[in-house]
């Protein structure tokens, strides 16, 4: 805990967590957990063409990650992150409250990123790689132009940056904004009814995604639709 990992060791993170967790959502879905899912599709069947582009997107943008990796490193190196190796230097509760704050920066910088790139010229020159998938799968949670994978990896060096993160939470929470991403694209609509319970209402989830993607406008957001909802682009599910 009180020493920082090697760059080798946060690229094989990266690689792995977006792999593993694409990879197993991708899995349950079609092969583990058919009889839970079978009627919880939202669209049609996944295509495999579809599914070959999207790898092959994603490629590009986890190479784009690992290059944010590597400035991420030398600006650490230069003294120029506040990334931390001993927890007792910001203490326990700081480590609880970063996630938190994580968490909200990352939801608003996605949703005024996202909204600005569903701008017609922009849409149609970056964006729109991302919204080839109008039946998202696991693996079109990162299927995006080099230019919008630059955009969405410079969050991450912009935060190491800014603000004060212990190096295990901030990879763990790369690892739980790839999981929220692949919920989001999973194309299941894994809680069904539920998804409205309580707070749960005011979570980003597949239906809304996959309303996003099949309408090419509206809900917005990454984790929560708060923001979504404050500025008038929500839009609820996409139901089947
Ligand atoms: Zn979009
Ligand atoms: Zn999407």
């Amino acid at each position: 805990m009180n020493e920082t990992p090697s760059v080798a060791q946060y690229i094989l993170w990266y690689v792995l967590s977006y792999a593993l967790i694409a990879g197993a959502a991708y899995l349950a879905t079609t092969r583990f957990l058919t009889r839970f899912f079978a009627d919880r599709r939202l669209r049609g069947a996944a295509d495999p063409t579809q599914i070959r582009a999207e790898i092959a997107r994603s490629t590009v943008a986890i190479l784009v990650y690992v290059g944010m990796t590597f400035l991420t490193a030398f600006l650490y190196f230069r003294g120029h992150t506040r990334i931390y190796a001993v927890v007792a230097e910001y203490g326990w509760f700081w480590y609880a409250a970063s996630f938190f704050v994580f968490v909200a920066l990352h939801d608003t910088y996605f949703y005024w990123t996202h909204r600005w790139m569903h701008l017609p010229g922009i849409l149609r020159r970056f964006h729109g790689a991302h919204h080839a998938s109008v039946d998202p799968t696991p693996f079109t949670a990162h299927s995006f132009h080099f230019v919008e994978a630059v955009i969405q990896a410079t969050f991450f060096v912009a935060v190491a940056v800014l603000v004060p993160f212990h190096w295990s939470a901030f990879l763990l929470l790369y690892a739980y904004s790839t999981a929220v991403n692949v919920y989001g694209h999973v194309g299941y609509d894994v809680l069904g009814r539920h998804r409205d319970c309580g707070p749960l209402a005011y979570f980003n989830h597949p239906s809304s995604h996959a309303w996003h993607h099949a309408h090419g406008e509206g809900n917005y957001g990454l984790y929560f639709n708060l923001w979504d909802r404050a500025m008038g682009t929500y839009r609820g599910h996409l139901d089947q």
